[in-house]
């Protein structure tokens, strides 16, 4: 662990980074909506780059106000940028545990009502999904929305993961 650590200062010192101020901007998994497609077609993980360990799934992305652009790392180099181990682990537990929901969340079926809309109660809250002219519209609660990853829904699918994003939204 503290040759982990003086590997990630000296690599850090290279770059002339500060050592200290690093916080979390966001955590990115790299293989996001791809639990069923065949391993050799998903994407490749990625690598750190403080370690260059080259098997990290979830991007701890880390920015400095001191420093020009993120620098993308695993779990524990993470850590070690923040000065705090456990934050960067809690924080992706945290990650893990709503990928694992998310998961879940899109197997489960579907009501569908007589006017045609597709509907399901999740934390207390209920979810509709209704399909106009091919395009799908999701609605929880007060919030709507009417794209995933920025566009327009055409499949049932892309309309259950949006529908995620609203009743089981990230924290920051
Ligand atoms: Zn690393």
């Amino acid at each position: 662990m503290d040759g982990h650590i003086s590997k990630c200062m000296k690599r850090l010192k290279e770059w002339n980074a500060p050592l200290t101020g690093w916080r979390c901007d966001k955590v990115v998994d790299v293989r996001e909506d791809q639990e069923d497609i065949p391993l050799d077609m998903r994407s490749r993980l990625s690598k750190c780059e403080l370690c260059d360990c080259d098997k990290v799934r979830y991007e701890h992305w880390m920015v400095n106000d001191l420093y020009f652009e993120p620098v993308i790392v695993g779990c524990i180099c993470a850590g070690i940028m923040e000065g705090d181990i456990m934050a960067a682990k809690e924080r992706e537990r945290v990650i893990r545990n709503r990928q694992k929901r998310r998961r879940n969340f899109v197997k489960r079926r579907w009501v569908v009502n007589k006017q045609g809309v597709f509907t399901r109660s999740y934390r207390h809250k209920r979810i509709f999904i209704r399909k106009i002219n091919g395009f799908y519209d999701i609605r929880c609660g007060s919030k709507w929305c009417n794209r995933y990853k920025g566009k327009l829904i055409t499949d049932m699918l892309s309309a259950s993961y949006a529908a995620f994003e609203l009743a089981d939204p990230r924290r920051r």
